[in-house]
This record gives C-alpha cells, structure tokens and sequence, in this order.
C-alpha cells in the first residue's frame, strides 16, 4: 500500500475545507474521506485506490436518522447499514430500503458500512479489483478486459464499449425507487441532487461516477413522505443466499385502485451501470389490472434496451423474472393488506 496521509475532521466545513485544500496542494492527487472504511481500504490495499490525504470523517454529527417537516426522511451519511435497516420508521414506511439494506454483505459489514460509503461504493468487475489487468475505470485510455472476457456478473443496461461494469450497490436500487435526494456539501455550500441524476452512465469516461465535485462531502440522503397506501418490496437473486452481491435485483413500489394500477415505481440492481429505474416499466404497467400478464409487461419492458453480453445473457431472463416476481410479491401484499 501506497503512504499517504491521514487526518481527522471535526465538522463538515473541515472535512470539505481539508479534501479541497489536499486536492488543490497535491495538484489533483486522489483525496479520500473515510467512513466505514469497508471499500476504501480494501481498494487500496490492493493498489486499485492510492490517495495521499485519507480524511477520517467518523466524528461528525451526521449518524442520526430524523423526520423531516414535510413527513419525509432525512439519513445522515455516517448511519450504519444496520441501524438504517432496522430503523422502526425505515420498516415501517421504507420496508424496500430496509430489506435491500438486510440483503447487502454480511452482518458485520453492515455495521460498519455507512450510508454514504455505500453509495459510493465501486464496482466488483475483477479487472478493476486487479492492477495487472487493461480497465478504463481504473486507468482511462487502457481498454476494457472484461469485453469478451469473464463477464458473468456485470451489466447490460447503460453500458459503453469503453466500460459494462455494474453498479453492486443493493441500497442504491432502493433509494432510486423512493426518489431519494443527495445532500452535499462542498466548496460553493450546499446542494441536493435527486439520485436519478446522482450516478452517471461510463459512455467514455467510465473513471467519472458520479456528479460529485473534488472536496464534495455527502452529508446526508433525503426520502420524499411515503406514498399513501402504497407497498413496497426488494428481491434479490444471487448465487448463494447471503453475503453474495446481486445477479439480477428489483425493487419495487406499487398503489393500486380498484384493482388496477395507480402508481409503479421500478429499479433494478445488478444489471445497469448505475441503479436502474425502468420508467418504460412503470409506464407499461399504468392503469392495468393488476395480473401476472401486466408484471410480465412490465419485465419486458424493464429489459427492452439489454445489450448482453459474452457470458451474461443469462441475465436478460433473469431480471425480468425478477422484476415480475417483485411486482406480483408487491400487489398480493396490496390485495391482502
Ligand atoms: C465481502 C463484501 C461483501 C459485500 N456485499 C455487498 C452486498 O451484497 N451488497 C451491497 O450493497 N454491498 C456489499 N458490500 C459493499 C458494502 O456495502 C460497502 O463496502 C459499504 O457499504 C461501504 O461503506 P463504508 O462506509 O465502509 O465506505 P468506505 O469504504 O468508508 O468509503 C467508500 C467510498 O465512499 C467515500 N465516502 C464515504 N463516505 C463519504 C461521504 N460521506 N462523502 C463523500 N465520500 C464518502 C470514500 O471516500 C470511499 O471512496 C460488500 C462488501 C464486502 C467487503
Ligand atoms: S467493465 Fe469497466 S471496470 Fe470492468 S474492466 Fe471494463 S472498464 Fe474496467
């Protein structure tokens, strides 16, 4: 592993303060907050992430899950997946976020893993995780080795021919499907970003995640108010049962009137470049009986644009099965609610 320096901050406008200053110093060199610190050391220890400033931001106020005015959510950056998910108000009004949180890594990487490290975590494509191997992600310009190479578990929604990388994160799937918000604070002050526009497709600058800014400290994700008499749900099929990221995932809320549906919401984990909201989807499903025809619609057009490829066509079938299953699972608890 790569020296580099380590420093802890004591308020936000010291850790935005400190990352800006490294980064401006160290003439673009990588800076990094540290939270959990479940994907970060880990990437450095293989030499994929080599910062020279580590930015422990442990010591900040931001572990507190609190009501909004408007009825909503507001999840502080520092809160673990495990408090997150067994939140009363999360299982409660956010049952989809609770069960994808449960669903991610094991139980002791959930108590360490934090809201905003798990927004930001990276991608497991092997290429990536090893040095010796061509990825653009890791190194701009230098190709991409899992084109026509182990492919299995990477992504058909939202690739390039410069990066099919998957996004891994199963919260993220969640937070898409409740229209969360991204609170940031950085250089200029504050700013909130809807999470649709938060995670940014690889076209040819796969190196660029997300639309965060040097010295950016996410402070915080927002959840709009439940929506009244909706139901929600997360399924997640993978190789083994636990601690196994997500082959194909879906996560779903549904309100149905009258036996139809009046609102649908749809992402899937596992299969885009960045969590995926299939609007063609929710669209296809609008004002249909609720019947396994209509969740079938909405499977296929959930996966109308997938560009498989060498080893993960298998993946096409998979999530529509998924989405399907998700959406049939959402409606019988409706029905029977
Ligand atoms: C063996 C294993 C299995 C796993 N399985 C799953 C799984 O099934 N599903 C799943 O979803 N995840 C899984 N994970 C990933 C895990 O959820 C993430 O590692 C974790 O959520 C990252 O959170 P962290 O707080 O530890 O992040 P850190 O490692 O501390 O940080 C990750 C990145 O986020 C940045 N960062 C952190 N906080 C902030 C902030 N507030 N503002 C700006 N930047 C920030 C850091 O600089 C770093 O770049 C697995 C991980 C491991 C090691
Ligand atoms: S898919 Fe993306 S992360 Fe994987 S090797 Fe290709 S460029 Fe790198």
């Amino acid at each position: 592993m790569q020296n580099f320096s380590f420093v802890r901050a004591s308020s936000a406008e010291q850790a935005v303060r400190l990352a800006t200053a490294a980064h401006t110093a160290q003439q673009g060199a990588e800076v990094r907050f540290i939270a959990g610190g479940t994907t970060l050391t880990d990437l450095m220890k293989l030499g994929v992430e080599h910062p020279l400033q580590v930015i422990d931001i442990n010591r900040l106020p931001l572990a507190q899950v609190s009501d909004t005015a408007d009825g909503g959510l507001r999840i502080g950056a520092l809160v673990r997946n495990s408090d997150l998910a067994w939140h009363p108000r999360v299982q409660q009004a956010y049952p989809v976020l609770s069960q994808a949180l449960l669903s991610g890594a094991s139980a002791q990487l959930r108590n360490m893993a934090t809201t905003g490290g798990n927004l930001l975590q990276r991608t497991r494509c092997m290429y990536f995780r090893d040095n010796l191997s061509a990825c653009n992600k890791r190194e701009p310009g230098s190709g991409c080795a899992a084109i026509g190479g182990a492919n299995r578990n990477l992504a058909i929604l939202g690739t390039s021919e410069h990066c099919i990388a998957s996004n891994p994160s199963d919260m993220n799937v969640a937070l898409t499907t409740l229209d969360a918000q991204v609170q940031i604070q950085g250089r200029a002050g504050e700013r909130s970003v809807p999470i649709a526009d938060f995670f940014l497709v690889p076209g040819n600058t796969p190196h660029i995640e997300n639309v965060l800014q040097p010295g950016d400290l996410i402070t915080a994700v927002t959840l709009p108010p439940p929506v009244a008499g909706a139901r929600s749900a997360y399924l997640k099929l993978r190789d083994r049962a636990s601690y196994e990221f997500a082959l194909a995932s879906a996560a779903v809320l549904l309100r149905l009137e009258n036996g139809r549906v009046a609102e649908a919401r749809v992402a899937l984990g596992g299969v885009g470049s960045k969590p995926w909201r299939a609007t063609a989807a929710e669209q296809a499903v609008l004002g249909q009986p609720a019947s396994s025809a209509t969740w079938q619609l909405a499977a296929e057009a959930a996966l109308r644009d997938a560009r498989p490829q060498s080893e993960n066509g298998f993946k096409v079938e998979l999530a529509k099965r998924c989405v399907a299953q998700c959406l049939a699972t959402v409606a019988h608890t409706a029905q029977t609610a």
